[in-house]
């Protein structure tokens, strides 16, 4: 027997059935149409948002860094609920342009920005976080020839990294950002070149479980775009702090302590150096935002035996759901948390693997998990599922086609 991750708190059984959204899971498959099915809800959208806001500095702007899921419908929804967003491609800005958000709202960071992105970012008025010195200069020279004044913030590669995190963003050699000591003199050159200056975005690390870490991460953050303020001579007009905030996926994870991380920034921003007196200061996040208010729901294709163990044979997987399969970013696969929706209140009976339709042994979604009896036609629920699932899963692979999506 192996454990599953842990169940993100709101879930409740409606007629025995996972509800989300007050909704049973089979009724939002029959409204759907078919399964694989996304569906996010809402309510924990708004939750999460809310519970931001009551732990952390009123001064704090939010932002939505939208590669965490940017399913249309979600994107409108959180755009009430967020105070920026943040993109990492010119077809997420896109995408942020049809669900009717203003560019100006947005920054645009990432490695390998095309002149073309370039292009349409700055003639869209998005502030671009600036990853090289390269970048840079080709950023001015489109601008310039398209006679506007270009947004321009760099992103910092800072010295240190965020404890405990699950994927690191900063320390050491990295394709993110601009080494910091390389920070001050680039910052110089595009404020004397005429570029409207935005200031610094250090981004260190994600999915982090430990508020001492943020803490620390933020309380260094902060030092540096001091000092790299007063180095730059210029006062800081913004300062996007990074996120990092996690969520837990497996079993033994704890959910990350935003009180004593909003407690923390309290005090700190209660005493701000004078360089960053006036500074407009957010913090991004995308799957705490999100991820818990997610589900995948995939139904039982087939139940046999192989060599004594069960397995429960699913019409969804890895294409729509990498990450709940161990392939993403993963050294050790783990469960995550996953239950037979159709029996979400019945007591576990069985150990059982759950597996998606794919023709590969890496399609897991559970192994050796202990679940109440399924059969054939009942529904698996996968948690977690509200960030880097639909689009940062491989879709196309063995031609089974993309998960059907909804907002609840
Ligand atoms: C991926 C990314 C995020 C979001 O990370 P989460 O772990 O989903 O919060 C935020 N900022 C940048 C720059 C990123 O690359």
């Amino acid at each position: 027997m192996k454990p599953l991750g842990p169940i993100p708190d709101g879930f409740v059984a409606v007629d025995g059935e996972l509800a989300i959204g007050g909704r049973k899971a089979s009724d939002l498959v029959a409204e759907a149409g078919a399964t694989p099915l996304f569906v996010y809800s809402r309510d924990m959208l708004r939750g999460r948002a809310a519970a931001l806001r009551d732990t952390m500095p009123e001064r704090l702007g939010i932002n939505y860094a939208i590669k965490a899921n940017p399913h249309a419908p979600v994107l409108e929804f959180m755009a009430g609920l967020v105070d920026g967003f943040d993109v990492a491609s010119a077809g997420e800005l896109a995408r942020l342009g049809e669900a009717g958000i203003d560019p100006a709202w947005v920054s645009f960071a990432g490695p390998g920005k095309r002149d073309e992105e370039l292009e349409f970012a700055i003639s869209a008025s998005c502030t671009i976080n600036l990853e090289s010195e390269g970048e840079a200069r080709r950023a001015l020279a489109i601008a310039e020839r398209r006679g506007v004044r270009p947004r321009l913030a760099i992103r910092v590669n800072p010295s240190f990294e965020l404890r405990g995190s699950g994927m690191k963003m900063g320390g050491g050699a990295k394709q993110f950002g601009i080494d910091e000591e390389r920070v001050p003199a680039l910052a110089r050159k595009i404020i004397a070149a005429g570029a409207e200056w935005r200031g610094l975005h250090i981004f260190t690390g994600s999915q982090a479980l430990d508020a001492e870490a943020i803490i620390e991460t933020q309380a260094n953050v902060l030092a540096l775009a001091d000092r790299l303020a007063g180095e730059i001579g210029a006062a800081l007009p913004k300062l996007n702090m990074g996120g990092g905030f996690g969520i837990p996926y497996f079993n033994g994870d704890t959910p990350l302590d935003i009180q004593a991380v909003g407690a923390a920034l309290s005090d700190r921003f209660a005493e701000l150096p004078d360089n960053l007196a006036a500074t407009e200061l957010c913090i991004e996040l995308g799957r705490y935002l999100v991820g818990e208010a997610g589900v995948y729901l995939t139904r039982i294709i087939d139940r046999k035996i192989s060599h004594g163990q069960t397995f429960l044979i699913t019409d969804g997987g890895l294409h729509h759901q990498l990450a709940a399969s161990g392939n993403f970013g993963t050294v050790v696969r783990r469960n995550y948390p996953l239950a037979i929706a159709t029996h979400f209140d019945a007591v576990p009976e069985e150990e059982a693997n759950v597996v998606g339709c794919l023709c590969t042994p890496l399609d897991r979604l559970a192994d050796q998990a202990h679940l109440p009896r399924a059969e054939v036609g009942d529904l698996v629920a996968v948690f977690c599922a509200g960030a880097y699932g639909a689009t940062a899963s491989p879709a196309d692979f063995l031609g089974h086609g993309p998960a059907r999506q909804m907002l609840v």
